[in-house]
């Protein structure tokens, strides 16, 4: 039992395996079902994280399963690629059916960073224009051109240059969008409408006025609905909560079922030719595993699941159970600040408490650490409710929730208690915060002191001194960025390297890093 973080910590990535020792999310899963992880003792886990949303339709689910197993049964010929496979095209047609009539023209991919750096290359095939705009706070993904238009620094240092001709705009700055199209080089507005970190989108008429700007300027609208898409905002598409009609949509995560890796572009059948636009570029931009048999089977299957259980509706009516049942808390804590979101992607905001007391817990917590206290929260939801859920973001008091669409009433009931009791044991502090006190300062000290471990910097090759403008070398704090990555995968990071005071409580566990430069794991 526990080999996993073993065999990880020799052969993986061992920052992550401390990471999750240190914030006790070291659990050994054996089972999962719908909404629930099971461990060797046959606890139930609420999963509220759903690996990023990509169990809409719950883990393991029976019909994607034997869809799975009869696709096999078949012994199929699999990526002949001089063919057309009929399991793509009835997956094209299928997910065509979902989205409006004038994105009729599919291209299969294997994750949502190739979705969009395909998006990417159609937009300037189609337009002949190179510059794309995105907005500031975005995640597009970690490969070099979505990682490029990522409006979230942390994730891209270390790793400069990036793609030329990238602009970031701030959410609702309409004139700066204005002042960037008007040049007539912008082949694409690349937006995650719902965004994942803090779950944040304009509460005015933001999208649709950019939208007609592009139109104006000749620039391409992508929407980005990697997260969004497939009913987790309780519509089919984020894009429809705005009455948008984007020329390119991406998606992934939740189009796999859960089990194969799948990922689309969906565009217009103009801007799809213009990049296959002769018979030598038949095949000029192309995945070898894009479309094969059993990614296309989970997609049809994971279609399937959602209309026959009418999933999206049901993301659309817990949603908003949730969220009403969530803010009714707002009234009993003072520090749960504001609970937003749509359908099943809701976020959990945490600000200073007004009363004297708590303000002063707050603040000394705020000065130990700016992102400590959404980790308050989430570990004992773990540790004492079994709930996994997740930070949303660097630097920020927010938690973010994305059940499986499959839930009902006893879930929603059972998280609610759960989160409730929670900030009940965080209005006492210090109470919960020694617990994880004492697991960061006994990582910090070992890291400072145990392993001898000192800030190193990245080679100076030519191609970072090239890249330094763009990138800042890496030093040892890297482990702090994968362990905000772990936590809030679609995060922003500061680089908080806070001055921890010292700190001491009753004689209890204490929290003791004198002149220690935080590293903090759990940032
Ligand atoms: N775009 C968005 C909005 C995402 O949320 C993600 C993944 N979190 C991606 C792109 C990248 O997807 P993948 O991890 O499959 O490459």
């Amino acid at each position: 039992m526990g080999e996993n973080y073993e065999l990880h910590s020799r052969h993986l990535n061992p920052t992550l395996v401390r990471v999750q020792r240190t914030i006790g999310f070291d659990r050994v899963y054996t089972r999962a079902e719908g909404a629930y992880l099971y461990d060797a003792e046959g606890h139930a886990y609420l999963d509220f994280l759903s690996g990023y949303s990509v169990y809409n339709c719950g883990r393991n689910h029976p019909v994607i399963k034997q869809a799975l197993v009869d696709a096999l049964d078949l012994d199929l010929p699999n990526m002949v690629q001089m063919d057309c496979s009929l399991l793509s095209g009835l997956l094209a047609e299928a997910l065509t059916k979902k989205t409006p009539p004038h994105l009729d023209a599919v291209f299969f991919c294997n994750s949502g960073t190739e979705a969009n750096e395909g998006a990417l290359k159609f937009a300037r095939a189609a337009t002949g224009r190179p510059r794309i705009v995105s907005l500031h706070g975005s995640y597009h993904g970690l490969s070099y051109g979505s990682l490029s238009v990522t409006g979230n620094d942390n994730f891209q240092e270390g790793f400069g240059p990036f793609l030329p001709g990238v602009e970031k705009i701030k959410m609702g700055d309409l004139r700066a969008l204005e002042k960037l199209l008007r040049a007539g080089d912008v082949a694409a507005f690349l937006v995650e409408l719902v965004q994942g970190k803090g779950v944040k989108f304009p509460a005015d008429d933001f999208y649709q006025k950019a939208q007609a700007l592009c139109r104006r300027y000749g620039t391409l609208f992508i929407s980005d609905e990697v997260q969004t898409g497939l009913g987790r905002t309780g519509k089919w598409w984020a894009f429809q909560h705005w009455d948008l009609e984007p020329d390119i949509i991406t998606v992934a995560k939740s189009l796999s079922g859960g089990y194969v890796p799948c990922g689309a572009i969906v565009t217009r059948r103009a801007i799809y030719q213009k990049v296959f636009s002769r018979l030598d570029r038949c095949v000029v931009h192309s995945s070898t595993f894009g479309r094969n048999n059993l990614a296309m089977t989970c997609g049809l299957a994971a279609l399937h699941v959602l209309e026959n259980e009418k999933l999206v509706q049901n993301a659309h009516a817990m949603g908003e159970l949730l969220m009403e049942k969530l803010d009714a808390l707002r009234r009993k804590y003072s520090f749960l600040k504001a609970v937003r979101g749509k359908g099943l992607m809701i976020a959990l905001e945490f600000a200073e408490p007004p009363e004297l007391r708590a303000k002063l817990a707050w603040r000394l917590m705020h000065r130990i650490d700016k992102a400590l206290f959404p980790q308050l929260v989430i570990v004992p939801l773990l540790s004492k409710h079994r709930v996994l859920t997740q930070v949303a973001g660097h630097n920020m008091d927010v938690i973010k929730i994305l059940p499986p669409l499959t839930i009902g009433e006893k879930e929603v009931n059972r998280f609610v208690r759960a989160f409730d009791e929670t900030l009940a044991a965080c209005r006492k502090f210090p109470g919960p915060i020694i617990e994880l006190a004492r697991n960061t300062a006994r990582e910090l000290i070992q890291r400072k002191f145990g392993r001898g471990q000192t800030p190193r910097r990245q080679p100076a090759t030519a191609a970072g001194r090239r890249g330094r403008k763009n990138s800042k070398p890496l030093t040892d704090n890297s482990a702090n960025n994968h362990s905000q990555a772990l936590l809030h995968h679609n995060g922003n990071d500061s680089h908080c390297q806070s001055q921890l005071p010292a700190y001491e409580r009753n004689g209890h566990s204490q929290f003791i890093a004198k002149n220690g430069r935080h590293s903090g794991v759990v940032n």
